[in-house]
């Protein structure tokens, strides 16, 4: 597909030739299959199974679509990553709507954070402590080596297998179904990082967390309190101890590497307290929220007051307390104005446009986002807003410009093609209404849905350009349905 194609260097081929396994479509620089334990997997087949695990989980309800949570974490992330060894290999972080506290690494590049973890953490530096120690098992190729280690005989079995590391990883509950579909049990046991693993990944994590500047005291800080709350917790260990199975030694060989280090005070971002706190809105009532984020601005003992009122300004509007709402964001914006640390920021201002939505000006409200979207221009929960409106507007063609913009920047990003889609339709473009609407389901893994739209597309019609550029989506999808259906 064009778009996925063009923009994506780190997965060229990823749709392509993610589920293309006959020989013929991989050769090009494939290890003999006949004996994979002793190799090590390509970087792009590393890269087609990240993907296609990708797919399957941008289509579950486990993946937390929030855009501010994600843009977050992937700019933490890739700060993280810049200090690597592989600072080019094109990662992506995300969040995963699930309270059991737990980070996953996919092959690939691909950083799987549960909210859990996000609402676990006491500091920014503990969330980088976990992400370094991910990002370490990644550019060491660990969750690759233990899929290529399994004797597969051959790339779609490892896909599978990957699939079911994966499960196993977000939802211990479907472990046990997803790796009896591909394999004897008994490879259960070898899914969990090894000791040698997780002490290269500790060490590397720490490097990392180190030339990052965040305090890196904050890794043994985070591995003992989660030791000390399984101990209460009995068999209940959170899962992300058991996927990176902690020993006194590794504990041991962490702190003899910290304790050499000064103790540096690092201030969390504003960011981070904003996502948490939209994090814990989300586990309450509208009314629940108001109350809890109203009564911690009253006793202003701890927390941060900017991220409270945050929490209050979103809790009202979704109370439909409009009037108050406005007043309280000027509270927050003067609050996050003259705070040293905080500049104005891109959630904050998000918040505000919505709350401008709300007040019904749309004259102002539009002049606003103009000028939000100018300051932020790769704030995506801005723009998926600014696009609503400018639709609501009557400004089609403005939003399907804005969003073909977006979109080179998040190819994979099925939002962004759904406010395509309807913007194309309100033009009465036909041809790429449908198309954008496949992209979008052929990144969720809707392979045939896709193909459906394609096929509304090619009949709505077009130009000779855009009916070939169906045709050879159609073929791709096509391709990638045959390689599915193969065993
Ligand atoms: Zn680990």
């Amino acid at each position: 597909m064009k778009n996925m194609k063009s923009t994506y260097p780190g997965a060229v081929l990823a749709l392509a030739v993610l589920l293309c396994f006959s020989p013929g479509a991989v050769s090009d620089g494939l290890p003999d299959l006949g004996d994979v334990s002793q190799i090590v997997l390509t970087p792009l087949q590393e890269r087609q199974i990240g993907q296609q695990s990708m797919m399957e989980i941008r289509a579950s309800k486990q993946y937390l679509d929030d855009p501010e949570i994600n843009d977050y974490l992937n700019q933490l992330g890739s700060k993280l990553v810049e200090n690597s060894n592989e600072p080019g290999l094109g990662f992506e972080f995300f969040a995963i709507n699930d309270l059991s506290i737990n980070a996953f690494a996919m092959p690939g590049g691909f950083i799987g954070v549960n909210s859990g973890l996000l609402l676990t953490v006491q500091s920014e530096s503990e969330l980088a402590a976990v992400l370094s120690h991910e990002i370490a098992h990644v550019t060491q190729h660990h969750l690759a080596r233990m899929v290529a280690g399994q004797q597969n005989d051959s790339l779609a079995s490892m896909v599978a297998l990957a699939a079911a590391i994966l499960a196993a990883r977000t939802s211990p509950q479907v472990t046990e179904a997803a790796i009896a579909s591909v394999q004897a049990r008994a490879i259960q046991k070898q899914l969990d990082f090894t000791r040698a693993n997780e002490q290269e990944a500790d060490r590397i994590g720490l490097d990392i967390l180190q030339k990052s500047n965040f305090n890196i005291h904050a890794m043994p800080e985070f591995l003992d309190r989660l030791q000390k709350a399984t101990r209460l917790l009995d068999n209940n260990a959170p899962n992300y101890l058991r996927t990176h199975p902690i020993t006194t030694d590794r504990v041991a060989d962490i702190a003899n590497r910290v304790q050499k280090q000064p103790y540096r005070l690092v201030p969390d971002s504003l960011d981070f307290q904003l996502v948490r706190t939209k994090l814990i809105a989300s586990q309450k009532t509208a009314v629940d929220a108001i109350a809890y984020f109203g009564d911690a601005l009253g006793s202003q003992k701890h927390g941060n007051p900017i991220a409270q009122r945050y929490g209050l300004v979103g809790a009202l509007l979704r109370n439909n307390q409009v009037g108050r709402a406005a007043r309280e964001l000027e509270t927050l914006r003067k609050q996050a104005g003259s705070a040293p640390m905080s500049r104005y920021d891109a959630m904050i201002e998000t918040l505000a446009g919505q709350v401008k939505r709300a007040e019904n000006d749309s004259k102002e409200t539009l002049a606003f986002y103009r000028s939000a979207v100018k300051s932020y221009p790769q704030h995506r929960a801005l723009i998926y807003d600014y696009s609503d409106l400018l639709m609501q507007s009557g400004m089609a063609e403005a939003a399907a410009k804005l969003l073909a913009a977006q979109i080179t920047r998040h190819p994979s990003d099925t939002a962004l093609y759904d406010l395509q889609a309807r913007a194309y339709a309100m033009q009465g473009k036909m041809l790429e209404q449908h198309q954008a609407q496949a992209y979008s389901y052929a990144w969720q893994g809707k392979l045939y849905a896709a193909l459906e739209q394609l096929e509304l597309a090619k009949q709505a019609g077009g130009s000779f350009y855009q009916l070939s550029t169906v045709e050879s989506d159609m073929r791709e999808l096509r391709a990638m349905l045959d390689a599915r259906s193969k065993p």
